[in-house]
């Protein structure tokens, strides 16, 4: 099947059931004045808020939590039992191809810091100037691509430096940008990734809370996400992916769980799983990461889609009609994006602005350069003219507005209407 094909099945709407609640939606926050007012939190790109059945499965679970795979207690091989159960579900919400290593880990960027600690000797990792941090810094050796100016060109950059390079090769690629919102071509790139020999690991951070994730019909050999972006608490993410590399590896953590025996010498597990688990994991992480799985996969992508694209075309659209306010694109307006947009206020330091916004408003924004500082850089530089004054200067930061399930038209409408008042100052 073409790359194209592939990923509009990974995109294919799934049946729908009702959209679950998250906690804390009625949360009130003090304003300035002293007033309470209803929290708007647009930060869902840092954490989401968890879920309702997230909360009702850890809550499950607690009564008879116990150490996983080694107790003979019936506690234990019940947690056990749920952990791996786990294990299926959030395989099965990645559409990973059967036997593809499932590791729990405690975030993305603990995820591809194991994957580059797996990389065969002599690997070079290609990756762009756009990617969060936590896919730009973790690898022994790396080229560096420049922001491409538009899609066809990341897979034309992929390709001729792909060609170029000896040995073994990772391309790393976000799916959809923590800056932007942006969604990369990852099909096309795992096609040519693919055709070059090399290995694919795709940053599905950002992606997985908003599409349907499917690394089998995208064709990936690897994906991270963490939890806590996906309506779940803090604590448990995930790398998926072929097994050999990591199978073969040094174990990223050398300790009980990893090992199969201490005698003479060491002999660690072959199964990647226990092989870079060791110590006691964090099992109500990963029950409460297959559970926002459960719950998304049970809702359908349809819905939330629908919603998220009416909402932010509704904030972008209001964000355009401010004079001032610059939305930051690498391809442009009609690019397709997941719900997170990043804007500057012109006049304003960003943490000035979202001050305002979090202290007037009770509008919860992030601000600065979500930790892609080269990416930001470059879209501030090219965008703004703005002078790069270092990592926490305002004036080379931006605001961060995200949505997900939770997030209203009217939290939408109260940041467009501050903005349009904190311009009007
Ligand atoms: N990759 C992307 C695209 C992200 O947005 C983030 C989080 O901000 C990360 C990686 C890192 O995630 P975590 O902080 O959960 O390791």
């Amino acid at each position: 099947t073409s790359a194209s094909t592939r990923a509009a099945e990974a995109f294919a709407p799934t049946p729908e059931r009702p959209v679950p609640a998250v906690l804390g939606a009625d949360l009130k926050v003090p304003v300035k004045g002293g007033r309470l007012v209803s929290y708007a939190n647009l930060d869902y790109a840092a954490s989401a808020p968890c879920l309702e059945p997230v909360s009702a499965a850890v809550a499950a679970a607690l009564p008879a939590y116990s150490s996983v795979h080694r107790g003979a207690g019936y506690a234990s091989q019940l947690t056990t039992a749920r952990y791996e159960q786990a294990r299926h579900t959030v395989s099965a919400f990645a559409g990973a191809r059967p036997g593809d290593a499932v590791i729990f880990t405690r975030n993305t960027t603990d995820a591809t810091n194991l994957l580059a600690r797996c990389l065969p000797e002599g690997t070079t990792t290609v990756v762009f100037d756009t990617e969060h941090h936590a896919s730009l810094l973790p690898w022994p050796r790396s080229v560096r691509l420049a922001p491409p100016a538009f899609p066809g060109e990341a897979v034309r950059a992929a390709d001729e430096t792909l060609a170029a390079i000896d040995g073994p090769k990772l391309l790393v690629v976000t799916a959809a940008s923590n800056v932007t919102g942006e969604l990369w071509p990852i099909a096309a790139l795992a096609h040519i990734a693919h055709r070059h020999g090399a290995r694919i690991l795709v940053d599905a951070a950002q992606l997985a809370p908003h599409r349907r994730l499917n690394l089998t019909a995208l064709d990936l050999d690897y994906v991270a996400f963490s939890g806590h972006k996906l309506y779940a608490p803090f604590g448990a993410g995930v790398l998926i992916g072929r097994r050999d590399w990591l199978a073969e590896a040094e174990p990223y953590l050398k300790g009980g769980g990893a090992v199969r025996s201490v005698a003479g010498g060491v002999e660690w597990h072959d199964d990647p799983e226990p092989r870079h688990e060791a110590g006691t994991p964090n099992v109500l992480g990963a029950i409460a990461l297959a559970a926002a799985c459960d719950a998304l996969s049970a809702t359908g992508w349809t819905p939330l889609v629908r919603e998220e694209e009416r909402l932010i075309a509704r904030l972008r659209a209001g964000l355009a009609s401010i004079e001032g306010v610059r939305e930051l694109s690498l391809w442009g307006d009609d690019h397709p994006r997941v719900g997170i947009v990043s804007f500057t206020v012109e006049g304003r330091a960003a943490r000035e602005v979202a001050e305002v916004l979090s202290g007037e408003y009770g509008i919860g924004v992030r601000d600065g350069k979500f930790c892609a500082h080269p990416f930001v850089r470059h879209l501030l530089g090219t965008e703004n003219g703005l002078p790069d004054g270092g990592c926490e200067d305002g004036a080379a930061s931006a605001v961060r507005a995200s949505i997900g399930i939770g997030t209203t038209q009217e939290h939408v409408d109260r940041l467009i209407d501050a903005l349009r008042d904190l311009t009007a100052r």
